[in-house]
C-alpha cells in the first residue's frame, strides 16, 4: 500500500474527491484516505501512531454514514470531520469513536 489515494479493488485513483477511494479506520478512532502513511512494515496496514489494525470501506459509504448518523445525532458529523474524531488523529489504542464521543457531548 504505497499509493496515497486508492480504491478498494487497488487502483490507484485521481485524489481527495474520487467518492471510491479506500478510507482506513481502527478502533483507536484514527481514519484516513491518505493510505501512504499507514505502518505497513508488519504486512498490514497499521495505524502509524499507536499501530492498531484497522479496517477499510468507500468514501462514500464513511462520509455517507457519518452523515446518516448525524441525522439521529446531531454534532456527530462535525465532530468526526473538524473535531475530536477527526482524520489523522488516534486516540490511543483501544479507545473506540464511540467512547470518544460519549466524552465529547
Ligand atoms: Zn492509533
Amino acid at each position: 500500500m504505497t499509493a496515497k489515494y486508492q480504491r478498494m479493488n487497488g487502483s490507484v485513483c485521481s485524489g481527495a474527491t474520487d467518492p471510491m477511494r479506500m478510507i482506513w479506520y481502527s478502533s483507536c478512532t484514527f481514519w484516513t484516505d491518505e493510505l501512504d502513511i499507514l505502518d505497513t512494515s508488519r504486512g498490514v496496514p497499521l495505524c502509524p501512531l499507536c499501530g492498531s489494525p484497522g479496517f477499510q470501506t468507500t468514501a462514500e459509504a464513511w462520509f455517507g454514514g457519518i452523515a446518516s448518523h448525524d441525522k439521529d445525532t446531531p454534532g456527530y458529523e462535525t465532530f468526526m470531520l473538524t473535531g475530536p474524531g477527526r482524520k489523522n488523529v488516534c486516540n490511543g489504542r483501544g479507545f473506540s469513536t464511540g467512547e470518544l464521543w460519549d466524552q465529547h457531548v
